[in-house]
């Protein structure tokens, strides 16, 4: 049994059901949970002195493509949109080894940890014909590593170039080759238990990539194992065509004849709905993982998230793959979803604190989890510490719970919490040598890219 106590907090966010933000408060924690939250000081094995700081709840990502993280920055790919990009980057992903899938893995998650986030959502899709089949298993021995709570997906492509998808046609698989697959991990690793470290969602990648076959029995096995379903859907106006075309339907009215709507369902992007698809959405619960730096590298359009918000369609934040963000930093991203919705909406843009909402309980209900995304006695310890004592937040400090949006925080975290464990202190990650995975890290991108 450990325990901490995190004392003499400056501004504790806790993002509970009243919004409220304590002041020169305590938090004491046992294990893997917050026990006490007050005035008091209980005695602890851990004591973390967090005067001059503020506390947030650990933001959780819900949407990315770690392995990106080793194709950022490529000069060919900068100026295109979505189809032409996925078309010259799946050259380069062709090469993908369990070697570069841990380390891209460490890489990724090992930043988001460094700026907040405590749980990680990934979406993996590409299985190259040799060398794949651990994947996802290397996932998972990376997040452990780290100390990370840690969402996998068994993604999938199933249409390739000859069937009238977009990817080359050895980077698909088989619907049986997938669904076994699929399972395979459900039963390894996937944990429902409250404060769990390890959940898997099966998540085909797109329409353009996918048979409607794979999505219908995906979703059959999903709900038979009782896991979450995710895909990329009204990401641009190239994809709307598509389905347009292929199967006379919207992308949204194609996923629903899939039986692939429902608040199991979460979708990546969702920027060109209409008002009724929205409604939709809304009624049934269905959630979207926002990814604004994404979308405007890939000029793919504005996510409405006002009218998305005002009608009650869940909605977390999300970084998406390195190779369109090009970093792995949500709380970066919340100050640029807050930005774009002023550009875009003005009166009617969420607020900073709206958007740490979103990065935080909006997440954790996509994510399915009731554990985590508010600091609250009983919820799991996961959380971020600032510091604001420092000439950037002078007379900035009247709203904390708006600040990551309006202000930004541009460092390291002091201190990252996941499950009660100290895995980020004074900026540095604590569970691993950063110098040497960075190195070992850069040597395997120079193999892939050379
Ligand atoms: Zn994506």
């Amino acid at each position: 049994m450990t325990t901490m106590l995190i004392k003499n907090v400056k501004a504790i966010v806790t993002l509970d059901n009243t919004d409220r933000v304590l002041e020169n408060q305590n938090i004491f924690i046992r294990d893997s949970r917050i026990e006490y939250m007050g005035l008091e000081s209980p005695v602890a094995s851990e004591v973390i002195d967090a005067s001059g700081m503020i506390v947030y709840p650990g933001l959780i990502n819900t949407h990315h493509h770690l392995y990106q993280t080793f194709t950022r920055n490529l000069p060919q790919v900068q100026n295109l949109e979505l189809f032409p990009w996925l078309c010259t980057l799946y050259e380069i992903w062709r090469g993908l080894t369990p070697e570069i899938i841990y380390h891209s893995s460490i890489v990724g998650m090992g930043e988001l940890m460094k700026y907040g986030c405590t749980t990680c959502f990934d979406h993996h899709y590409v299985f190259p014909r040799t060398n794949s089949e651990q994947f996802i298993d290397q996932q998972f021995m990376a997040a452990d590593q780290l100390g990370i709570r840690f969402h996998a997906s068994r993604g999938s492509m199933s249409r390739g170039r000859s069937s009238g998808g977009l990817p080359p046609d050895d980077l698909v698989q088989t619907v049986d080759e997938i669904l076994k697959d699929s399972e395979r991990l459900v039963d390894q690793y996937h944990d429902d238990s409250r404060y769990s470290m390890r959940q898997v969602v099966l998540a085909p990648c797109s329409p353009f990539s996918v048979t409607g076959d794979l999505m219908k029995e995906t979703a059959a096995l999903a709900r038979g194992k009782k896991v979450r379903l995710h895909t990329h859907l009204a990401e641009t106006r190239d994809e709307e065509e598509y389905c347009l075309q292929k199967f006379n339907l919207r992308p949204l009215a194609y996923m629903e004849s899939l039986d692939w709507i429902g608040a199991d369902v979460w979708f990546a992007h969702g920027i060109h709905f209409n008002e009724q698809e929205l409604q939709l959405l809304a009624a049934t619960k269905t959630g979207v993982a926002h990814c604004p730096v994404s979308n405007q590298k890939l000029s793919s359009g504005i996510a409405q998230i006002p009218r998305m918000l005002e009608l009650g369609v869940p909605v977390g934040l999300a970084v998406d793959g390195s190779a369109s963000n090009d970093g792995s930093n949500l709380l970066g991203e919340i100050r640029t979803a807050f930005l774009l919705h002023r550009l875009n909406s003005s009166a009617k843009a969420p607020t900073g604190y709206d958007i740490l909402k979103m990065a935080t309980r909006g997440s954790a209900e996509i994510l399915g989890r009731e554990d985590i995304g508010s600091l609250e006695v009983g919820k799991a310890a996961d959380l971020f510490l600032i510091h604001v004592n420092t000439l950037e937040y002078v007379g900035a400090q009247f709203d904390p719970k708006s600040l990551p949006g309006t202000v930004g925080v541009a460092r390291p975290a002091a201190y990252t919490i996941v499950n009660g464990k100290v895995v980020v202190k004074d900026g540095k990650l604590c569970t691993i040598d950063e110098e040497r995975v960075t190195a070992q890290a850069n040597a395997l991108v120079n193999k892939l890219l050379t």
